[in-house]
């Protein structure tokens, strides 16, 4: 059986990137993403003026895989900027020691310092108390709640002007998908490759994946040696947006590049129009905690503050 060969070099293929029908080798494929990365930063601007940056890693594929290239990129194209990576340990039994375990080895692996924000031991709670909220009954909502928080404020504490997130053009077309199905257009204009803030409490967000598909994330854990995980996240089971992914996924074998269109065509000629109409939120401080919010107390503050009385009640 003949080999298929590599688009660029002629060598022996080893991924096939069906959005662009391209074959590439291990080496071309490495530098076909990085090259990726780096357009994706350059075109929005993403690193420009940034001397801090912090990574969110989860210790899954996407978030390791962006730590892996940025600490390639950034020392050879942004000498000035310094790079620490931030990881939550939720305290989801049987799962969240082994992302912190990824998040260690391929760290120190890299040379990349690290911070560890264990939820339990921090906060006082883990991710499946939350369960026993009003908002706790869809839990990924909850935890998406923690985690932009959280990250949010440990970016804020060790100084960081950027924080980099893992989210990849799958998970970005999901939200999409909801939102355009929702009509919700408050939450359409937020879907950005960099959020851009003024507010030093706000960390400015980047999503240099941006463009990158979950397989193409994938490829590039397993042609750098990255850890995966065996088992997905046990509280993600039967989740909406497990569904929704698998629907696109369904439309992307019919369609061809679909999922790259729809998020061209909203970043490029959607958002720019939402842009004008849709009106900035304003910002106040929560006044539990001082960290920006929509409303007199943020999201966070509200999730925790139900939880101890939650608790409360269970104790009585
Ligand atoms: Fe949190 Fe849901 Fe992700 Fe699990 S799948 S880590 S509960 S958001
Ligand atoms: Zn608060």
């Amino acid at each position: 059986m003949k080999m298929a060969s590599c688009r660029l070099c002629g060598g022996q293929a080893a991924y096939s990137i069906e959005h662009a029908k391209m074959m590439l080798c291990q080496d071309c494929f490495i530098k076909y993403y990085e090259k990726k990365i780096y357009n994706t930063i350059m075109k929005h601007g993403m690193l420009r003026g940034a001397r801090n940056v912090a990574v969110a890693v989860s210790g899954g594929k996407d978030s390791m895989a962006l730590l892996t290239a940025m600490s390639k990129l950034v020392p050879e194209k942004f000498p000035n900027i310094k790079l620490v990576a931030i990881h939550i340990n939720l305290g989801i039994e049987g799962y969240s020691e082994k992302c912190q375990e990824i998040v260690k080895r391929v760290c120190e692996g890299l040379g990349v310092e690290y911070v560890i924000h264990d939820l339990l031991s921090r906060e006082g709670y883990r991710i499946l108390d939350l369960k026993s909220t009003p908002l706790g009954r869809r839990i990924c909502g909850a935890c998406g709640t923690v985690k932009r928080y959280l990250m949010n404020r440990l970016a804020y504490e060790i100084g960081a002007d950027r924080l980099a997130t893992g989210h990849n053009l799958d998970d970005i077309v999901e939200l999409l998908f909801e939102f355009y199905l929702k009509g919700s257009v408050e939450d359409l204009v937020r879907v950005r490759p960099v959020s851009w803030s003024d507010n030093p409490k706000l960390v400015t967000k980047i999503k240099p994946l941006i463009e990158l598909t979950e397989r193409e994330n994938t490829y590039y854990a397993m042609a750098q040696g990255i850890p995966l995980l065996d088992a997905a996240c046990p509280l993600a089971e039967g989740s909406r947006m497990l569904r929704r992914k698998k629907l696109i996924g369904l439309i992307e074998r019919e369609i061809p590049g679909f999922k790259h269109m729809f998020y061209k065509s909203h970043v490029k000629r959607i958002l720019p129009r939402l842009e004008k109409t849709v009106p900035e939120p304003s910002i106040m401080e929560c006044e539990k905690c001082g960290m920006p919010s929509l409303s007199n107390t943020c999201s966070y503050c509200k999730l925790v503050s139900r939880l101890a009385a939650q608790s409360a009640e269970n104790s009585t």
